[in-house]
């Protein structure tokens, strides 16, 4: 029978995972998956050792109570008793197998005496003092601890008093029922104790305990058996002739020498496979880095360590030292580089030990170890480096002298194989990392180009070591349209593009010119060049010319085009950061006089691009300060010029520069996202207004609305909702709605695209295509995006006596009617147009002749005014309708950028 722990293994575990628990939880041990997973380890603890002592004092009331005392000859003092248990308890012999404590006690040997010749309410007593006495004596142990083994000693006392006196006779010199009771007793404790404390170190936290368990009660079900055989033995001699008590003396000492033989032959076969194992380890890897964290990891298993650490000393000037560590947690770091590591006061010893050392923390010397063994790592010639093993895991036990020279050992097996070129060999390898990942800090990966920090030095470098007579030149080149590309084409498709970019740059560039890949579709080049910049302006004409060109990507023919800035450096106060910026801001200006150009940067240049900026910031703010206004032309059946439908279009009522029409501010609220607030808030705008108008609808039919939508609003994932919210609010009905998009949008992630436009139209909305034949727009489009009306661009409704240009027209109208696609022309300006465009046989137009875009009051006075019209003069024929003059309100495009 078990009374403590010892004879099985030792829970050295159960307060570490508890105390770390009730810290912090480490994170590779904790895993969140029940309800009991979410309780504190701590807390887990304290819960099954109430569970166990209340079984425990159950068991005492329903049972132990009302228990007897046994016959006996000879009164044993419980105190005695009491002495015998804790001197069994204390004089245990610990083995430690890798992570595990197992120890062996005689305690069963006085436990399985009591039970025959101590009353049961003095046994108790005995356990409990005994017991108490050895858990609280020598090393602190944690409450929680002391709190678990003292409930499961008492439970198990129980336990066996229950089945001694259940099974057993105790009536006289033990029979033969006795001793099977008293080996029940023992090997139910032991198995129950094994168990409980399995639980334990689960609940603590660590992995599950339990497949160790068999190894547990085999390890103390042998070592049970031994104690209650001898025990057994002493009480038969007790009612025979106590006096012949001390002829147990011998075979007692003898099995308590065996346990302690047994224990450090086990200790020295450790050992000995540590040693055998490292050896292969350091002999049999290629790598040795990766050998080293294998070899520490066994090392801190070994001793029982948090960690183990290998430190390479540098061998050269200019070098710094490598450190290898591994810890309990399983975490580890391999060769990493410590600067000022040989200052520590650890490592000046090592220099100077000539064999290893204990070192622990002390006052003036701070450290997170806090207890270590030390070796230097002393090759043939010199000293490569040190090994550590530090803080004990097992709590109460401390590094040995037996550990410090199994630890030299190791010491010097890993210094000849770190020497014996293993070494050489890693730090080669290291080296060889090291330049690749400056290598690759300092490239674009893509194009293999410089990248922008690189360039930057580049110039820097150039700014610093001027050269009479010569300037450094900056040029700054940006792609034209990339973004169309890779939004619309995919990254893929823009990567593509980017490389063979960089491949023609490479080819119009000298092997000495300094190129570099800025990012994104931006690319740098370094020249030097006389006061007239000749040099540099023919290069960058040799480089749009280079970039003219068109690509074939994901069956796209794709139009490249490139703008470039340049920008000379004037002083020597020049820096390369704003020598860079004077070039994009001149590379800005260049692309908004139209693209596939060259500027070069003037001062001047910086007021137009700020101002830009500012409008921006406006733009942003203009929403919520009630600026925007929406605007709506109305499109009118061609044969009868009735109404029958308004498009939508926005403006900016500015507060200083007056009306500003959306081709100046769009493609800004694109830039900077602010596209998304507005386009949503022209939608409801416009949902809006329909409503108001719902009974100027044409005779038998619905007055639609047309909102122009931006590729970015489509690619929203919530597009689809915030529209049906929008319907919804304003209580339009869906088919009145028409959503416009270029044929730009009509690529943007082409299957996400489709499965969105097919979700729409299934609403009853339905889908333009505005400026139909202006964009990457091709036939096979139309097959797989399914749309509901064209608009023919402004720019193919040509002036009426000029054949070829209403060639595009015609070939639209054509294609409309076999795909059985609705048909809108814009910027009808003149009869003879609209003349022209009933010819071709098109149904419907929008155009200053017959409405420029009004405002919402306007649009309810024109419908009104066209509805009475319609009524007075049902037949007039549309020729006759009089082209509008500009309503209040119209505005002049801004001034673009030069
Ligand atoms: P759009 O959708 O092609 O709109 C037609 C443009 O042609 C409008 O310019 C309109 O004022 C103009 N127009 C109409 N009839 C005539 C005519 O007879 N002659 C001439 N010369 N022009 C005519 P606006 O209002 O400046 O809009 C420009 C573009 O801005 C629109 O082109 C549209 O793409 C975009 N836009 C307007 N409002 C919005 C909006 O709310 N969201 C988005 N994303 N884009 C919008
Ligand atoms: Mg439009
Ligand atoms: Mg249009």
């Amino acid at each position: 029978m078990t009374t403590l722990l010892r004879g099985n293994t030792d829970p050295g575990e159960m307060t570490e995972g508890s105390e770390r628990a009730s810290e912090a939880i480490p994170h590779s041990v904790y895993r969140p998956q029940s309800a009991l997973a979410r309780i504190p380890a701590a807390a887990r603890i304290w819960l099954l050792t109430a569970g166990i002592a209340t079984a425990a004092a159950i068991a005492y009331v329903v049972f132990v109570r009302h228990l007897d005392a046994p016959m006996t000859p000879i009164d044993l003092p419980w105190p005695l008793l009491a002495f015998a248990v804790a001197a069994a308890e204390l004089r245990a012999v610990e083995v430690h197998f890798r992570r595990e404590t197992h120890s062996f006690s005689l305690s069963e040997f006085p436990a399985v005496v009591g039970l025959f010749f101590v009353s049961p309410g003095g046994y108790l007593a005995a356990i409990l003092v005994g017991s108490a006495a050895a858990l609280l004596v020598g090393s602190r142990r944690p409450v929680i601890k002391v709190a678990f083994n003292l409930s499961n000693t008492m439970l198990m006392a129980m336990l066996s008093m229950a089945v001694v006196h259940t099974f057993g006779s105790l009536d006289g010199l033990p029979d033969l029922r006795d001793w099977f009771a008293a080996f029940g007793a023992t090997m139910s404790a032991t198995i129950l104790t094994a168990i409980s404390i399995s639980t334990v170190i689960t609940l603590s936290g660590g992995a599950s305990q339990f497949q160790k368990l068999p190894e547990m009660i085999r390890f103390g079900g042998m070592v049970a058996f031994a104690n209650t055989s001898l025990a057994l033995l002493a009480v038969s001699i007790l009612w025979l002739d106590p006096a012949l008590l001390w002829l147990l003396a011998l075979p007692l000492a003898t099995v308590f020498l065996a346990y302690r033989a047994y224990g450090s032959e086990r200790e020295k076969h450790e050992r000995l496979e540590l040693l055998y194992q490292a050896s292969r380890i350091l002999q049999n890897s290629p790598e040795m880095d990766s050998a080293l964290l294998t070899l520490l990891g066994h090392a801190r298993t070994m001793f029982r360590a948090e960690l183990a650490e290998v430190v390479l000393y540098p061998r050269a000037a200019g070098e710094e030292a490598l450190r290898t560590r591994s810890w309990h947690d399983g975490s580890s770091e391999t060769m990493v580089p410590v600067p000022g590591l040989l200052m520590d006061p650890l490592h000046e010893r090592v220099r100077t030990a000539q064999s290893p050392f204990f070192h622990g923390p002390s006052a003036d010397e701070p450290s997170d170890l806090s207890q270590a063994m030390v070796s230097p790592l002393r090759g043939e010639s010199e000293l490569i480096g040190s090994l550590v093993i530090a803080n004990r895991l097992t709590e109460g036990t401390t590094f040995s002298a037996d550990d410090l020279r199994l630890l030299e050992t190791l010491a010097h097996q890993a210094a000849a194989a770190l020497e014996n070129g293993h070494l050489e060999q890693s730090l080669a390898e290291l080296s060889r990392l090291k330049e690749q990942l400056r290598y690759q800090a300092y490239h674009d990966p893509l194009t293999n180009l410089p990248n922008r920090s690189l360039f930057l030095d580049t110039v820097t470098e150039r700014l610093a070591a001027p050269v009479a007579g010569r300037s450094t030149v900056v040029l700054f080149l940006d792609l034209d349209d990339f973004k169309i590309v890779n939004d619309t084409l995919g990254h893929a498709a823009g990567d593509r593009l980017l490389a063979e970019v960089a491949d023609r740059l490479r080819n119009v560039l000298r092997a000495e010119d300094v190129s570099a890949r800025l990012g994104g579709d931006e690319f740098g080049v370094l020249l030097d060049d006389g006061p007239d910049l000749a040099h540099s302006m023919t290069v960058a004409t040799r480089m749009i010319d280079a970039l003219r060109f068109s690509l074939q990507i994901a069956g796209q023919e794709i139009q490249v085009g490139a703008s470039i800035g340049i920008a000379v450096a004037r002083s020597r106060m020049d820096t390369a950061d704003e020598l860079l910026r004077n070039a994009d801001v001149a590379m800005y200006t260049a692309k908004a006089s139209g693209k596939n150009r060259v500027a070069v940067f003037e001062p001047t240049m910086h007021a137009a691009i700020v101002a830009r900026q500012a409008l921006s910031a406006e733009l942003a703010r203009s929403l919520g300060r009630g600026e925007l206004v929406v605007y709506y032309q109305p499109i009118v059946e061609l044969a009868t010029g009735v109404t029958t439908g308004l498009e939508a279009l926005v403006r900016w009522r500015h507060p200083t520069r007056g009306l500003i029409g959306p081709n100046d501010f769009i493609g800004l609220a694109e830039e900077t996202g602010t596209i998304l607030a507005l386009g949503a808030w022209v939608l409801e705008e416009a949902c809006v207004q329909a409503v108001k108008w719902t009974a100027f609808g044409p005779p038998g039919r619905d007055l639609t609305v047309t909102v122009n939508l931006s590729a970015q609003q489509l690619a929203e994932p919530t597009f689809v909702d915030d529209l049906q919210a929008i319907l919804a609010r304003t209580g339009l009905a869906p088919d009145r709605l028409v959503l416009e998009m270029t044929e730009t949008v009509m690529f943007h992630d082409t299957s996400t695209t489709i499965a969105r436009l097919e979700t729409i139209r299934a609403l009853g909305i339905r889908i333009a295509i505005d400026d139909f034949g202006t964009g990457y727009s091709s036939l096979g489009h139309l097959r797989r995006f399914r749309v509901d009306i064209l608009k023919i661009a402004q720019e193919f409704v040509g002036p009426a006596d000029s054949r070829e240009d209403w060639a595009f027209a015609g070939a639209i109208v054509a294609l409309g009617r076999t795909l059985g696609l609705a048909i809108i022309a814009e910027g009808i300006e003149d009869v003879g147009q609209l003349e022209h465009l009933r010819e071709l046989g098109c149904e419907s137009g929008q155009g200053y002749l017959f409405a420029r875009p009004l405002a919402a009051d306007a649009v309810t006075r024109f419908l009104q005014a066209s509805a009475e019209a319609q009524t007075s003069r049902m037949a007039r024929p549309t020729s006759e309708i009089e082209p509008l003059p500009a309503p209040p309100g119209s505005y002049e495009p801004l001034p673009s950028p030069s």
